[in-house]
Order: C-alpha cells, then structure tokens, then sequence
C-alpha cells in the first residue's frame, strides 16, 4: 500500500474555537503501532465536549475523533496480531499502562495512566492516524460500512452502560436519544426490554424515531413516563435528568449516567434515592467491553442511522450535533 507524505486534518488548535483544516505529515507507526487508512470516523458527543474545553488538558493541537474505521496501511516492527489491509476499529481508549492498581484487577477503563483517542492523542478527524494495537479491534467485513464507525463509542459506552443494569429489568428508561440510545434500543429490544425514550421537550421527530426502533413510549424528558422505571441510562450531558430520572424509577432501580461530562446535578431530596435506588457513571471502556458489543452487534445485525459529512465540514456536523438536528449519528468521511 503507498502512503502519501501528507495528508488532511481537522485539528483543534486551541479550546472553544473551530477546528481548522490543515495539511499535516502522515504519522509513522511506532513499534506497537499500526498506520490506520481511515475511512470513516463518527462524531461523538465526547468531541464535542472536548472542543468545548469541557474536559481537562486534552493535548494541542489535538486531532479529534475516537469513532474510527479504517484499514491498516503499515505495521510498526513489533506487531504481532494485525496485518496490512485489515479491517479495523479504533476506539477511545488508546492506552493502559497494565501495571497500576485498577488495570491488575480488571479496571482498565479506570487506568490511572490511560491514554485517549481523540483527546490525549491523536485521533480520525483526519486520512490517516497510529494506534497501538493492542487497543485496535479487528473488525470483519460487515463493519466496512461507515455507519458502522459509530459503534466504537456510542455503541461500546452504550453497552457498557446497558451491562451495569440488573438482567431481570424491564422497563428501561434512555435520557436523550441520539447516537448511542438509537444502538442500544436495538439490543435492549432483541433482549425483549420496554424502552421509554426521553428527548428534549418538543423534539417530536427524535420521540418519532425513538418509537420506529421499537420504543414503548417517547416524550418530553419533563414528563412522567406512563409506567416506573426499572433502570435509567442517561445520555444527555444534563445534571438535571437525575433527580428527574430518580423520579421516574421503581424501588431498587439504577439510574446509570453514560457521559463523560455533565452539567452539575442539582441537589434533591433524600426520599427520591430511599428505597435502595442507585446513582453510578460509567467511565471509559474496557477493550472486553468492545470484544463483546461487537460480537453482539454482529449477531443482531445493529444499524445505525448515519449523516456523511466531508472531513472538511467537521465544523458544520459539530454545529448540527450541539444544536440536536442530526438523527442518529454524525460520521466524517475523509
Ligand atoms: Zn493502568
Ligand atoms: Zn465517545
């Protein structure tokens, strides 16, 4: 495969500006890496909050993205499990050191010197990136499509998400529905659950999705849902859903927050949380995680419903994102 010298990114320069289009070197594979030919990258709400400077110390100048498909260009000289011309995805979590306290006992998503696509480096809003391929999932020929990019983090933090629920839950409830509750409805539906999908008030063309994947019941996220709720995920970055959601849930249910970031949760009083209700987040992924969800979405066949955008009109898709007028996901094509 010839590699070019140079290629096209999209690179955040410094927080709360656009990204700018830049031509950079293309990246040579280091000894554990592998030179990704990407094809598509998803948009994840996580970009967004990065550009937003909501998360801390992310590297600058920064190619974002973590939602990666792509095809493996050049194997750095100690790769042992990919080849050139495999299909592959690469995901948010890039790195974990193996050695601290939560990696020994199963927590690398919890890796106190965990490294991040598209955040602590270098990620798909770009032709070409690196990965270490120990965090890269090989990916067989039904991943090829650009809807399947998507599935890296708003499927994988879905999942896990869905994974903290207690198996005997029926009733589900998703705060916000984009692009991980349009994947997870499709798993929590083939699993015979009832999902009632929240969305921003008013926001009748996402209740109307909601309900075409299969949804029981889709409203305002200000109002009640017809039945209590054994379990909560909430997707939307808005402390606020909590207590709302705490609301909404039976005895012994859990509300699991997905997002990495998330407006301050107002205070609320006791007798919401009483009677054994539970409030967790979920943090990062592990790369069982990603081994699992994508057997599953193989399995099941999951779909995404995808906006293409250019590479080049990363600024565009990000707007669209913030301002909740894309359907499902955004995915750049370089
Ligand atoms: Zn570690
Ligand atoms: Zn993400």
């Amino acid at each position: 495969m010839s590699i070019p010298g140079e290629m096209h990114a999209m690179v955040l320069e410094k927080v709360r500006a656009s990204l700018v289009d830049c031509t950079m070197r293309v990246p040579r594979p280091a000894m554990e890496q592998v030179l990704v030919r990407i094809t598509a990258c998803g948009i994840c709400r996580t970009d967004l909050h990065v550009v937003d400077g909501e998360l801390p110390n992310p590297k600058l100048p920064l190619v974002p993205g973590h939602e990666i498909i792509g095809v493996v260009a050049a194997v750095g000289p100690n790769v042992t499990t990919l080849r050139e011309g495999q299909l592959v995805g690469v995901p948010w979590l890039g790195y974990t050191c193996g050695k601290c306290r939560y990696c020994l006992r199963g927590n690398e998503n919890l890796c106190e010197n965990a490294r991040f696509t598209g955040y602590t480096i270098d990620g798909g809003f770009a032709e070409y990136t690196v990965a270490n391929e120990k965090y890269c999932f090989p990916l067989n020929a039904k991943f090829s499509e650009p809807g399947s990019a998507p599935l890296m983090c708003a499927g994988l933090i879905g999942y896990r998400s869905y994974s903290m629920i207690d198996k005997g839950a029926v009733n589900l409830g998703f705060y916000g529905f984009g692009a991980a509750a349009h994947i997870l409805i499709q798993l929590a539906v083939a699993h015979g659950k009832h999902v009632f999908a929240f969305t921003r008030e008013g926001d009748r063309a996402a209740q109307e999705f909601a309900i075409k994947l299969g949804s029981v019941w889709a409203g305002d996220s200000n109002t009640s849902p017809p039945e209590k709720l054994d379990a909560a995920i909430i997707f939307a970055p808005v402390g606020a859903l909590v207590p709302k959601a705490l609301r909404d849930l039976d005895k012994g249910g859990i509300v699991v927050c997905g997002g990495i970031h998330m407006s301050d949760i107002p205070s609320f009083p006791y007798d919401i949380l009483w009677g054994e209700r539970v409030v967790r987040s979920v943090a990062n992924l592990t790369r069982k995680d990603g081994d699992e969800f994508l057997k599953i979405a193989a399995e099941l066949g999951i779909k995404t419903e995808t906006r293409l955008f250019p590479l080049r009109e990363a600024n565009e898709a990000i707007g669209l994102l913030k301002k909740g007028s894309i359907q499902g996901a955004a995915v750049l094509i370089p």
